[in-house]
C-alpha cells in the first residue's frame, strides 16, 4: 500500500472517529436532557395535581370541583382510587386506554418513573401511589409523550452520521490531494535514483526548484549531498585503479624484462637481479600501505599506547632520513624542545618518515629541509618545512585524501619513490587517533610547511635548550 494511500486512510480515520466520539457525546448529553425535561413536566403535574385533591373524613378520595383539566396540555392525567381502582378522572392518552398503564410487577405499589410504548406512543410515565393515614387510597398516573423528542433525536443522529460522513470524504479528498502534492519531490527522488541506477550515471542530481524548506526539501538536499559524495567516492577509486594499474605494470615489465634478459644471458645477472629486487620492494611496500589504509579504514588498525619521548623520536628520523637525503638535500633540526607525549611510537615514527621522505622527495637538489619540534600552549608543534616544489592551490583541500596525489606527482612514471597518494591520509589518521591535528600550508615553487599538534603529556615540564643540527 502507498504512503500517500496509509496516510490519507489515516486522516480520513482519524477525522471520522473524533467527529463520531463528539456527535455520540452530543447525542447521549441531548438525550439525557430531553428526558429530564420530561422527568420535570411530570413532577410538575404531579405536584399541581396531588394540590387539588382532598380526602373526606371516611378516608376517600374527593375530587374537588376546582379540579380542571392540567394546563400541562402535554402531560396526560389518571387518578384512579379505591381497591378496584375504579377511574376517578383522566384526560389526553389516558382516554384512549382502559385504566392504568402496565408497568413492571410491584412498581404500581411505588413512586416511579418508567418508559413504555402503547399504540405507537412512546411514553414517559411517572406513577406516584395516593396514600391517607397510612391507607392506599388511589393511584395517580401521569404520561409524558416522547415521540416528539423521539423524532428530534433520530434527527440529530442523520445529522451527526451525515456530518461523520461528509467530513470523511472531504478528509480523504483534502489528504489525497495535498498528499500529491506534498510527496511529489519524493517520487522524483525515487525516480532520479531508478534513472542512476538504469543509466549508470552517478552525476544526476533531484531538482530542487519549487521544493519547500521542509522535510522533503532537507531529505533531497541530504539525497543530493550523497550522490555528490558518492560520485566524488567512485571518481576516486577510478583514478586509483587507473593509478595502481600504472603503477603495478611498470615493476612488472621491469621484472618481466630482466628475467627475460637473463634467460637469453643464460646465467644469473647482478644488475638484472638488483633491478627484480627493488622493483619488488616496491610492490611490496605499495601492498603494505594499501593493507595500512585498508585496517585504518575498517578500524582494525591497533594503536599500542605509551610514552613517547618525541625528541629522540625525531632524532632517530633525522638520522634515517639524512641517508636519504644524501648530499642531494640539506636535512636540518632548527630547534628541538624535550617534549613526552601519549602515543604509539611505530605509528608516530611512519608519521615523521612520511611527511620528511615527502620533503626530501619533493625538494630538488640543494633545496634545504627543516625540522622543529616546540611546546606551544599545551601542545607539541612538530614542523616540517622544505624549499620544494609545493602543492598547488587547487590541489591543497584534498592532500589527505586517499589515493590522491596531485598532477604533477601522478605523471612521474616509473620513478622508483613515486608514492600512491596514502602516505598523508595514513598519517592524519594516525595523528587524528592521538587527539591531534594536523595542517599543511604551501606555495607553488617555493616550498612546503606541515604542522603536527600532539597532546602533551600531562606533568611534562617545558625544556628551552636550542640547538642547531645539521
Ligand atoms: P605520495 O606517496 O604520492 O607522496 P602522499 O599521501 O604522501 O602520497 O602525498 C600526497 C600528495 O601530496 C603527493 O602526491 C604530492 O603531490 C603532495 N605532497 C605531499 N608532500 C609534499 C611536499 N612536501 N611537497 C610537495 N608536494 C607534496
Amino acid at each position: 500500500m502507498s504512503l500517500r494511500l496509509r496516510l490519507t486512510l489515516l486522516y480520513s480515520a482519524l477525522t471520522g472517529g473524533i467527529l463520531l466520539v463528539f456527535g455520540m457525546l452530543i447525542f447521549g448529553l441531548v438525550s439525557i436532557l430531553l428526558i429530564d425535561q420530561a422527568d420535570r413536566a411530570l413532577l410538575n403535574a404531579a405536584f399541581e395535581t396531588i394540590g387539588r385533591l382532598r380526602v373526606n373524613p371516611d378516608g376517600e378520595l374527593v375530587l374537588l370541583e376546582l379540579l380542571r383539566p392540567s394546563p400541562m396540555t402535554e402531560v396526560s392525567v389518571l387518578i384512579v382510587a379505591g381497591e378496584q381502582r375504579k377511574v376517578e378522572y383522566r384526560t389526553g392518552f389516558f382516554l384512549g386506554v382502559e385504566g392504568l398503564l402496565p408497568l413492571p410487577n410491584g412498581l404500581l405499589e411505588q413512586q416511579v418513573f418508567a418508559d413504555t410504548s402503547i399504540q405507537g406512543e412512546h411514553l414517559r410515565i411517572l406513577n406516584v401511589p395516593l396514600q391517607a393515614g397510612g391507607r392506599r387510597i388511589g393511584i395517580l398516573q401521569l404520561a409524558y409523550s416522547l415521540n416528539q423528542a423521539d423524532a428530534f433525536r433520530s434527527t440529530l443522529f442523520q445529522i451527526i452520521v451525515l456530518t461523520a460522513v461528509g467530513s470523511v470524504i472531504t478528509a480523504a479528498a483534502a489528504s489525497w490531494l495535498s498528499l500529491d502534492r506534498a510527496l511529489a519531490p519524493l517520487a522524483a527522488a525515487t525516480k532520479t535514483a531508478l534513472q542512476i541506477v538504469r543509466a549508470d550515471d552517478l552525476a544526476r542530481r533531484v531538482p530542487l526548484q519549487g521544493i519547500a524548506d521542509d522535510e522533503i526539501g532537507q531529505l533531497v538536499t541530504a539525497f543530493n549531498e550523497t550522490l555528490e559524495r558518492l560520485e566524488q567516492i567512485f571518481n576516486m577509486q577510478q583514478r586509483f585503479l587507473a593509478d595502481v594499474s600504472h603503477e603495478l605494470r611498470t615493476p612488472l615489465t621491469v621484472i618481466k624484462a630482466n628475467v627475460a634478459l637473463m634467460r637469453r644471458m643464460g646465467r644469473l645477472d647482478p644488475e638484472s637481479l638488483a633491478s627484480i629486487e627493488e622493483e619488488a620492494d616496491r610492490l611490496t611496500r605499495l601492498v603494505g600501505n594499501l593493507l595500512l589504509e585498508a585496517q585504518a579504514e575498517s578500524g582494525q588498525l591497533p594503536l599500542h599506547f605509551g610514552i613517547v619521548e618525541l625528541d629522540t623520536l625525531l632524532l632517530e628520523v633525522f638520522k634515517e632520513m639524512r641517508v636519504l637525503a644524501r648530499d642531494r638535500v640539506h636535512l636540518k633540526i632548527t630547534e628541538i624542545d624535550q617534549v613526552l607525549v601519549r602515543g604509539d611510537r611505530d605509528r608516530l615514527e611512519q608519521v615523521l618518515i612520511n611527511l620528511v621522505s615527502n620533503a626530501i622527495k619533493y625538494t630538488p637538489e640543494g633545496g634545504d629541509v627543516f625540522l622543529s619540534l616546540t611546546k606551544v600552549g599545551d601542545k607539541a608543534r612538530l614542523l616540517i618545512r622544505d624549499t620544494g616544489v609545493g602543492i598547488p592551490k587547487k590541489d591543497l583541500p584534498h592532500i589527505f585524501e586517499r589515493f590522491y596525489r596531485a598532477e604533477k606527482s601522478r605523471h612521474r612514471s616509473g620513478a622508483e619513490d613515486s608514492g600512491f597518494g596514502l602516505g598523508l591520509s595514513i598519517s592524519k589518521w594516525i595523528v587524528v587517533r592521538h587527539g591531534g591535528h594536523i595542517e599543511v600550508d604551501s606555495i607553488e615553487g617555493q616550498g612546503t610547511t606541515f604542522l603536527i599538534y600532539l597532546p602533551l603529556l600531562e606533568g611534562t615540564k617545558q625544556e628551552p635548550p636550542k640547538q642547531e643540527w645539521e
